[in-house]
């Protein structure tokens, strides 16, 4: 089944999470075809828990946890407290987060054990900034980074983790659309050494791709192949938007030998 998601960032009141949740239930059937989530911001989660009925079928996520259990970390959540709030995915290593809060590799490693040992699923973002990119480097740079980001789980429960190929130039406002030949050796790289059907018997449980995707390119991008699914910013915040890239995404699995898995 095709992964869509999006993240809110640092967006939404609890009045406009609530909102999107009913305009998503409004349109529960297209929920279906894909596996579909939703990262809200730490205050909305448990709303949007809370507001979703229980046979709808979407994924709700965090945006970091601390891996911690517990203790002296003010404005820092753990692993634990995001599930309690009805979080069963976090994001990890996103590139805002490596940029503008000091996350490393190490500590993105650290995230991603806390995380399998709390249960959830960790949705590990990687990607290459846009000088590796221009010097042709992208590829090592982003199996070193998922390398690392798997470093602290055993083999086998690396099909708890999914990971997000998110190239940094593509990323936001300020980003370029990523074209599908641009992101197919790197979807190729990761799908092959990490992905579910790759070479190594541990795979993760998918491969996705993310930066400047929308309605209009969504479909192209899913053609690449090792590609199983979409991390989704601005384009889905919007809830109409959201459920029509959900519609692209099942189409997309419907047609694809993915489906098959
Ligand atoms: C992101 O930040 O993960 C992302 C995919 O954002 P956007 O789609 O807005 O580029």
């Amino acid at each position: 089944m095709t992964w869509i998601g999006t993240s809110w960032k640092m967006n939404k009141t609890l009045a406009e999470a609530r909102a999107f949740v009913d305009g998503l239930v409004a349109a529960r059937s297209a929920l279906d075809g894909v596996r579909a989530f939703v990262i809200p911001p730490h205050t909305a989660i448990a709303a949007v828990r809370e507001r979703l009925p229980s046979d709808v079928p979407l994924l709700i996520g965090a945006q970091n946890a601390h891996w911690a259990p517990a203790g002296a970390y003010t404005g820092e959540v753990s692993m634990g407290m995001i599930a309690d709030a009805g979080a069963t995915l976090v994001e990890i290593g996103h590139s805002e987060r490596r940029e503008c809060f000091g996350e490393t590799d190490d500590t993105v490693a650290l995230k991603v054990e806390a995380a399998v040992a709390a249960g959830l699923t960790p949705l590990l973002c990687v990607g290459e900034p846009a000088g590796v990119r221009a010097a042709g480097e992208e590829i090592d740079w982003v199996a070193g980074q998922v390398s690392r980001g798997l470093s602290r789980i055993a083999a086998h429960d690396r099909h708890r983790v999914v990971v997000a190929y998110e190239p940094v130039w593509a990323i936001g406002d300020l980003g370029r659309e990523a074209l599908p030949h641009e992101i197919a050796p790197v979807m190729a790289m990761l799908s092959a050494r990490f992905g579910p059907d790759g070479e190594a018997p541990f795979g993760v449980a998918a491969v996705l791709y993310g930066g400047s995707v929308n309605r209009l390119n969504a479909a192209a991008l899913l053609g690449v192949p090792g590609t199983d699914g979409l991390f989704v910013g601005r384009a889905a915040w919007d809830v109409a938007e959201f459920v029509e890239l959900v519609r692209i995404g099942a189409r997309a699995g419907a047609a694809g030998p993915r489906d098959a898995r």
